[in-house]
């Protein structure tokens, strides 16, 4: 009789299950890797087999073509595609299932069975509806490994409507002139041209040309962003008035000096911090985020309502201090070499 939970184990690279010799977004290359989604901190390349949705296989593939290869320039041998609500046997007696967690094309949290004891690991996700994915499910288990990435009450997301209608304002008020939104490639930067459309803004939206083949992923992905046009094909002339979307680290760049006037906005969840918004020179700052906000956390633990939460990648001590308060067994791991480089 071994001690319950001893077959998974939290290490500083990732988390691992042990009767499967598998790991949860391994921080290294690993025979065989599960991974959530396809953010560089949770996929890294050169694993032997990678267990991943057939979206983030893709997304995975793109990058390491792309030039996004881990550090030894390697990318996955063997892709294992698993849908979402499917189950897969691992070696060891473990089964694996894919569910949904809201954050960006292709994110999952898995379920770990084994023994008749129940794991989940949400990968980073939120709770408000996306238009590019579908929405996170609670899932009962014995143990929520949950991400923490806005663990402080301070985090509260704002309605993403509120967000949008300040973005198309800005538009209104300069006619002559442009809007460039500073957004991550991918994930935030189609969420913010679907939540554009479902807005009503049916104009072309004008698109850096490092933003291209993540937007056409998720066009293949049946993801609709409208018509996009890229800054490369076009004058001055051409983009007044429009709305143009770039990497952020192209807003203070040279590159942004062939649009026309162009108003600076960024779109993140740690647009909620005055001086993250001021270091960047934004102008408008739109609080965008594909994590959980405070309120979600706590939510979530509450509904998934596990007897253990483990918490991950970023602030663990408030909702560690949380649990704590409300008679909730948890801890903080460490993992390592998690980054905000989604938000
Ligand atoms: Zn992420
Ligand atoms: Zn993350």
């Amino acid at each position: 009789m071994t001690a319950p939970f001893s077959w998974i184990r939290p290490e500083p690279w990732g988390v691992h299950v042990v009767p499967a010799d598998a790991w949860i977004d391994p921080g290294r290359a690993v025979d065989r890797a599960l991974v959530t989604h396809g953010h560089a901190d949770h996929a890294r390349g050169g694993h032997g087999e990678t267990i991943a949705t057939p979206e983030t296989l893709a997304i995975m593939k793109l990058r390491y073509r792309s030039g996004a290869e881990d550090e030894n320039g390697e990318i996955p041998t063997k892709a294992v595609p698993v849908e979402y609500g499917e189950t897969i046997r691992l070696p060891g007696g473990v089964d694996a299932t894919y569910i949904p967690a809201g954050h960006v094309l292709g994110s999952a949290q898995i379920l770990l069975e084994h023994v008749g004891e129940r794991v989940v690991i949400t990968g980073d996700y939120k709770r408000r509806p996306d238009p590019t994915c579908p929405p996170f499910e609670v899932t009962p288990c014995d143990i929520f490994i949950t991400e923490a990435t806005f663990g402080l009450p301070v985090f509260t997301h704002p309605p993403i409507e509120d967000e949008m209608a300040k973005l198309l304002k800005a538009r209104e008020d300069h006619p002559e002139g442009s809007v460039l939104v500073g957004a991550y490639a991918l994930g935030k930067a189609q969420r913010v041209i679907a939540e554009l459309r479902a807005a009503g803004h049916t104009e072309p939206i004008y698109l850096h040309g490092a933003m291209e083949k993540m937007c056409r992923l998720y066009e293949e992905h049946g993801v609709n962003l409208g018509e996009l046009k890229l800054v490369a094909d076009h004058s001055k002339d051409d983009m007044r008035s429009s709305i143009i979307v770039a990497p952020p680290s192209a807003l203070g760049d040279r590159w942004s000096r062939r649009l026309p006037d162009p108003v600076t906005a960024m779109a993140s969840g740690w647009m909620r911090v005055r001086g993250r918004a001021r270091q960047r020179n934004v102008q408008l700052p739109l609080i965008i985020s594909d994590h959980a906000d405070w309120n979600e956390l706590t939510t979530t633990i509450a509904e998934v309502n596990p007897q253990e939460t483990w918490i991950t990648h970023g602030r663990e001590e408030a909702l560690l201090r949380w649990c704590q308060l409300n008679q909730r067994k948890a801890r903080a791991l460490a993992l390592v070499g998690r980054e905000d480089e989604d938000e």
